[in-house]
């Protein structure tokens, strides 16, 4: 099956998502190799894995500042599909290093960077949360 290819690949603001795409599809790869035997094209599951990664690589909602998926705070996989990635990503994650070093390199790099948080979103008031220190009226020097 083939798969599709995708625009933003040679758009310079979206280096760092493909390159991030291109990680997970050797990695993938490397993973089905090694456990369905399946060289090219890959195992129906492997293939959509990658398929799936990719949609969600596309509308990362933090575009170019995107984290690596581990390190991010918004977790946008479906549980089942976030655990196949984990179980790829232990396996082919030590492989990388020394099977493509300069993705491998990049990768670990990438994931030492801070985690954006989402800007908006303000955080819902239960009643069982303390009211943050920050939300306390602030003295207003108007008034004084
Ligand atoms: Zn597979």
């Amino acid at each position: 099956m083939a798969v599709k290819t995708t625009a933003f690949v040679t758009d310079k603001r979206f280096v760092r998502r493909a390159r991030e795409l291109k990680t997970i599809r050797v990695m993938v790869e490397m993973y089905c190799r090694d456990h369905h035997g399946a060289p090219d094209p890959l195992c129906p599951r492997c293939a959509e894995l990658i398929e799936y990664a990719e949609r969600r690589l596309e509308r990362c909602v933090f575009g170019d500042a995107k984290p690596t998926c581990t390190n991010c705070t918004v977790h946008c996989y479906t549980a089942d599909k976030r655990e196949d990635v984990r179980v790829v990503m232990r396996y082919a994650g030590p492989r990388m290093l020394l099977r493509h070093p300069w993705l491998g390199i990049t990768h670990l790099i990438d994931g030492r960077r801070a985690a954006p948080l989402l800007p908006e979103k303000p955080p819902k008031k239960s009643p069982q949360q303390p009211a943050p220190p920050d939300a306390a009226p602030a003295s207003d020097p108007a008034e004084r």
